[in-house]
């Protein structure tokens, strides 16, 4: 069960901390999940396991529905993700440059991530909040229409770079479908690509575009649900449960497990970031 090994891990990580004098890796590095570790249970479990609190309101014989510990890293884990994004003299996290081509983009050597999902979906200030340890990092957003939409290209650290694709929907020039399609198909150094939901009004036709070009490109994604602050819980779980049903019996390489985040709670965010540190390589 989750609960007591929350509590465990919980426990150990504030003895750790306590250990004054004694070098912690947690205490000395994530100064901003030290603050986490505080909250009361629930609202700890809510803020970093938001599908575990969604579960509590299913009945026990529904609960199998949802894939909730294919990864369920510890608190420590957790932490150490965060010190991944976390900008410091030694760590630096900046933006490198945009391209509106393939071949403009630069030419780099750590593993990527990248993120997708149609206009108005909530990338920027998911990408924001994933980078809020970071806040020099500006997250540019080009929304005036008929304003060349580019890739952005992040890096974070030594560890990994991280690419803001362009919003896409109905009226997406061909060039912007030939521009992501691209990316997507001969990046060699993409390791996983996330792909945004509005969990307010989940799957949507325009999302379809890229689920199908991931599922061409036998690519590795996985689906992000943005947003879940603004719906009630019971709706929340109904759009939960239809997107995981989707990804259940139409995709073949999307990750099971969904990833629920709010760029206004920041619900979600650290799983997140522990999640990308994992699939980049740099939780090992
Ligand atoms: P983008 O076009 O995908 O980059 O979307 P934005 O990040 O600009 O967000 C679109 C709109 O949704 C803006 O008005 C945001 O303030 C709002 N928004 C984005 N994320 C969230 C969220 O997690 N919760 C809420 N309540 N609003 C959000």
């Amino acid at each position: 069960m989750a609960a007591p090994r929350l509590r465990r891990a919980t426990q150990r990580l504030f003895e750790m901390s306590a250990a004054r004098g004694r070098p912690s890796r947690v205490y000395s590095t994530s100064h901003a999940f030290a603050e986490v570790l505080q909250l009361p249970k629930k609202q700890m479990t809510k803020l970093v396991y938001p599908l575990q609190e969604l579960e509590q309101y299913l009945a026990p014989d529904r609960r199998s529905d949802l894939h909730l510990r294919i990864f369920d890293p510890s608190l420590e884990d957790i932490a150490r993700a965060d010190t991944i994004f976390t900008a410091t003299a030694r760590n630096r996290i900046d933006y490198l440059s945009s391209a509106v081509r393939l071949d403009h983009a630069p030419d780099l050597p750590w593993p990527e991530v990248c993120f997708i999902g149609r206009s108005n979906v909530g990338k920027s200030s998911l990408i924001k909040a994933l980078f809020s340890l970071a806040p020099e990092v500006e997250v540019r957003v080009s929304k005036k229409p008929g304003h060349t939409k580019k890739m952005n290209f992040f890096r974070v650290g030594k560890y990994f770079t991280l690419v803001d694709m362009p919003g896409y929907g109905y009226r997406s020039p061909k060039d912007f479908v030939d521009m992501v399609e691209a990316y997507l198909k001969e990046r060699t150094n993409l390791k996983r690509t996330f792909l945004l939901v509005d969990s307010v009004v989940g799957i949507q036709k325009t999302d379809n575009i890229a689920i199908e070009m991931c599922e061409e490109f036998a690519l590795p994604y996985v689906m992000v649900l943005t947003k879940i602050d603004k719906s009630s819980k019971g709706h929340l779980l109904k759009q939960v449960l239809q997107i995981q049903k989707f990804v259940n019996t139409q995709t073949q390489g999307c990750f099971p497990q969904l990833f629920p985040v709010s760029a206004v709670t920041y619900s979600g965010i650290h799983l997140l970031r522990c999640f990308i540190a994992n699939v980049t390589g740099n939780l090992d």
